[in-house]
Formats: C-alpha cells, structure tokens, sequence
C-alpha cells in the first residue's frame, strides 16, 4: 500500500511476464505485462527528460486504448498528478479543466488533437501537447519509447503527494477536481481486492471510460495490479460490445445500469455466445433488484453484484463478494470494505444515528477519503466534517446483516405535499413496463406549487402507442399514492453522463 501507485499497481508485473495484459477488443493489438512495465519506465524517462516535474499536473485526454495505462503510469513515475479528461468534452470545457487543474502538460491521441490544441490556446500555461498514437508533429509516446534517457529517481511520498485529479461526473453542479493520493488510490485497491479476487487467466472488459474513476479502478488498476487481461474497447456500440464478449471469451464485467438494462432487454443480446462470463458488477448509479435479476436469469449467471462509491472515496466502499452474489439480498450494493467506517445518519436532525431499516444520508470514515477538492476549500469542509466524516449526499439504509442498500441522493429526492419519493424507485418501476425502453423521473412543481413526480419515457418501438394515461395508470396500480406519476413526456433518449448517471439537471433545464 505504501508504494507510489504504478509501482503498487505493477508490483508484480515481471512475474506476470508474457501474460498480456492488455488487449486492443477491435484489431487485437496486444500488449504483455513485462511490455506495460518496460514502456512506461522509457515514457517516463521521456516525460522527465521533457521538463515535466513532480507536482507537475497532466491533462490525458484519451478514450479507452491500450496506450492509457502507460501514459497514466508514466506520468505518475515522473512525479506529475493525472487529471484524466472527458475524449467528448468540448475545446471550452477541455480549457476549463486546465485552468482549473493549472495543468502544464497533455497528453492526447491524434483524431482528438485540434481539440486539445484549441483548449491549451484558451486556458494558456501548457507547454507541451504529447499524442499517444502516430506523430502527427507532435512527440509520441511511440518515439519516446526509443528513449535513452535515465529513468527519473523522483521522491514520491505516497501519503501527501496527488497522483490523480480525476473529476467529479457534474451530476449535481460543475465537475470538482477530486485530489486522491497515492495512499488513497492504493489503499482502496486493497480493500477491495478480498471482495473480487480477480486475476490471470480473467478476462474483462474495459468499455466504461477510463477516464471515470470506476473505469480507472475496476478496468484499469485492480486487473492490472492481479494479473488479469484487459481487454479494450474504444467506443460503446452494443452489438461491438458482445461481439468482443464471445470472441475474447471475456470472464467478467464491470458496468453501469444502462448495459445491464440492454443486456436484460436488448434482442441482439441472443444473438451471441456470452457463455464465458462467470459474473457481472454493475455500480455508479442504482440499478433496480427486477432488473437485474432479469439480465442475470437471460444470461444463465449468479444475481448481478453491486458496488458503491464515488470519486472522492478512491472510489468504493460497498462491494458484494464474489462468493456473495449468490446470496446477497435482491438491491443490495454490498457490504462495508475492510478498514472503513459508516454512519447512516437522520436527514432533520443530522447528529441522530438510525438503526437498521430506517434510511438516511450515509457517512463514511476511512483512509481512502480523498485529500479534497482542488482549489475549493469551502467544499471540502462542507463535504467532511472536523471528525473525518465524509458526507456522500446519497440516502441508504442497511438491513440487520449490514447490506446496504441505496435509495437515492438526498437532493434529488422528490417531496410530494411532505412525504419523500425516490427517483430512482419509480424509474426501475417504469423499466418493469414491457413498452418502455428506458425511463429517466425528476420532481416539477405544478401550477398549485407542489413538487410532483414528471417521467420523462423512451417507448420501445413495437409500442409506439403507448399513452400517458396508460403508463400513470400502471405506476397507480403499483405505488402508494403520494408516489403517483403526475405528468409524462416522451423523449428519444435519456441524457446520461459517461459513467451511466442521468443527468436529471439536464431533464429540468429542458422543462
Ligand atoms: P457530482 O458529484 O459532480 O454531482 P457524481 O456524484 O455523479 O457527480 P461520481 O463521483 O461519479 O460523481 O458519482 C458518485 C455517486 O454515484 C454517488 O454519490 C451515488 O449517488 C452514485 N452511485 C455510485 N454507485 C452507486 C450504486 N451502486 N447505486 C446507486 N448510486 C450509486
Ligand atoms: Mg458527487
């Protein structure tokens, strides 16, 4: 734990040798673990002999590629802090990004190369823009492979200097660079490593963004630190994404809610030969106990299994065991990782503890909380309190065996005449409808000023006729009646962020 995190990460990489350890899903391009650990030392000697500096922050700006983990571990070696940057997000808000992080350094692949260019010209302070692919007149992480120059001896010390400033996902407000420590990142690698043991011979697939701290963790670091193979794929396309499943015989996944919905849903689904997969984690977002349970049953595996977490917690506290998945509880997003604390606290009254079955907003106290927000220490303080409590926002209760399950955010809740409805319970209730494709609920106020529940509904196409009346007549069948649909819009699609969440923000704004 108490390494730099590349050297944590790859600690075992000579061991793991001629195991390949990362996989271009499209073209097959392979890269072995005894690569990974070679090309990262020459880009970092490269980097060094650059300019870039401990402390130094790097914008890698990069969808999936096999390149990723030697830039990112590259950068570390050299002493910079890594902040990974949205492949999609625009040249403005590229430039915020480096303004924000004060990055002096890019590194970028060539089709997103005007891009990069354009932010670095309206944020300023950059020196240099590196591609990780072909020359393009820029330096490639290609020709600094070739580097002779000595690899850099910078100190790292794992407890206090940043190696990650990955962003918040901007569900709630403006995206905040999250500093995480070499310790933190570390540390909750090895917490979480007991719950999914993972290692050679498993196969994953990297098709949630590096970029996310989910992605970063659960399909970068953790299979790299065990040995596993990575397996990547640049784009999400659904019917790519199963075909990369058969044809790499990929063991495990790692996703978000909206794959699972298409997995349990999606006709092309059985059209391919998913028989490899052993089993599934979902996290990042709730993700209904029917749903679920309806992708685990089409494809012949143990309950999918949650886990929670956010980016300022390194990311994960609440895993179900692999050996678990089979008898956790139906919803449930797991149980507490080793070393960490919780409180579920009342949301009138927040020095009030509640007991098992009563929800309320979940604390956490552990190693893993990250240092805090870049340059937002009003942020930080209101996020975590003098006693080390980190406020997650989210509302959960645990039952009497200590699984948690998640109800909500606490600020996306809906009050309806004073009582509290939950989003996400009447989307995963909309899901259940066989005509509706995807479902996405936020709280509009009516002309008498309450705040009521509004669906916004994606009809599947064999039922285009499905009305508004129809779809508020099955929620009143099968709710309470404070919970009742009041309004439904149709939409073509639900917005959602990278990391699968709705951007419910979105939804209100186009109101
Ligand atoms: P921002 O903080 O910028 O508004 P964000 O909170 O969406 O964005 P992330 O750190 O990516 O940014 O997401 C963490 C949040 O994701 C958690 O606070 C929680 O609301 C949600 N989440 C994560 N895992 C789960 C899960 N298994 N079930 C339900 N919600 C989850
Ligand atoms: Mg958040």
């Amino acid at each position: 734990v108490d390494l730099p995190i590349h050297d944590a990460v790859l600690a075992r990489a000579a061991e793991f040798g001629d195991i390949s350890a990362l996989i271009d899903g499209t073209d097959g391009t392979t890269l072995t673990y005894e690569q990974v650990d070679r090309f990262h030392r020459r880009v970092a000697a490269a980097l060094a002999e650059a300019g870039v500096r401990k402390g130094d922050v790097l914008a890698l700006h990069s969808p999936n590629t096999i390149a990723f983990p030697t830039a990112f571990y590259a950068a570390t070696r050299a002493g910079a802090t890594v902040t990974t940057v949205h492949p999609l997000a625009t040249a403005e808000e590229f430039a915020e990004q480096l303004r924000d992080s004060a990055a002096r350094w890019i590194v970028t692949v060539s089709p997103l190369l005007d891009a990069a260019r354009r932010a670095a010209e309206l944020a300023g302070g950059v020196r240099e823009i590196f591609v990780c692919d072909s020359a393009s007149g820029h330096r490639s992480l290609i020709d600094m492979l070739a580097s002779t120059a000595p690899e850099p001896r910078v100190a790292i010390d794992p407890a206090e200097d940043i190696a990650a400033l990955p962003y918040s996902s901007g569900t709630t407000g403006t995206p905040k660079g999250v500093m995480l420590t070499h310790r933190q990142i570390a540390t909750n690698l090895a917490q979480l490593h007991p719950a999914i043991p993972a290692g050679p011979g498993d196969r994953v697939l990297a098709v949630l963004p590096f970029f996310h701290i989910y992605g970063l963790t659960a399909l970068m670091n953790a299979p790299l630190r065990q040995g596993a193979t990575v397996v990547v794929l640049t784009r999400f396309d659904l019917e790519q994404f199963l075909a990369a499943v058969q044809n790499h015989r990929i063991t495990a996944l790692y996703v978000a809610p909206p794959i699972v919905l298409a997995l349990a849903k999606h006709p092309a689904v059985a059209q391919y030969d998913l028989s490899s997969l052993r089993y599934i984690v979902s996290a990042a977002a709730p993700l209904d106990a029917r749903l679920a349970l309806a992708c685990s049953r089409r494809l012949g595996l143990p309950p999918v299994g949650q886990a929670y977490g956010m980016t300022e917690l390194s990311p994960g506290t609440h895993v179900v065991p692999l050996d678990a998945m089979n008898d956790a509880p139906p919803g449930t997003v797991g149980k507490l990782i080793a070393g960490t604390e919780m409180r579920i606290v009342s949301l009138d009254d927040p020095g009030k503890d509640l007991p098992a079955g009563e929800p309320g907003e979940i604390l956490i106290r552990g190693p893993q909380i990250m240092k805090g927000y870049l340059g937002r220490p009003d942020a930080t303080t209101a996020m975590i309190d003098a006693d080390g409590w980190l406020h997650t926002g989210d509302v959960g209760q645990v039952d009497g065996d200590g699984w948690l399950f998640v109800v909500d955010r606490v600020k996306e809740l809906i009050k309806y005449k004073g009582f509290q409805v939950a989003p996400a319970e009447l989307e995963a209730l909309l899901l259940t409808h066989p005509g509706i494709a995807d479902a996405a609920v936020i709280g509009r106020y009516d002309d008498d000023g309450n705040e009521a529940p509004h669906a916004y509904v994606v009809r599947q196409p064999s039922a285009a006729d499905l009305t508004e009346a129809e779809i508020m007549m099955y929620v009143a069948e099968r709710v309470a009646p404070y919970k009742r649909i009041r309004h439904v819009t149709f939409i073509v699609g639900v917005p959602r962020a990278a990391s699968g969440k709705i951007l419910r923000r979105q939804l209100r704004e186009s109101a």
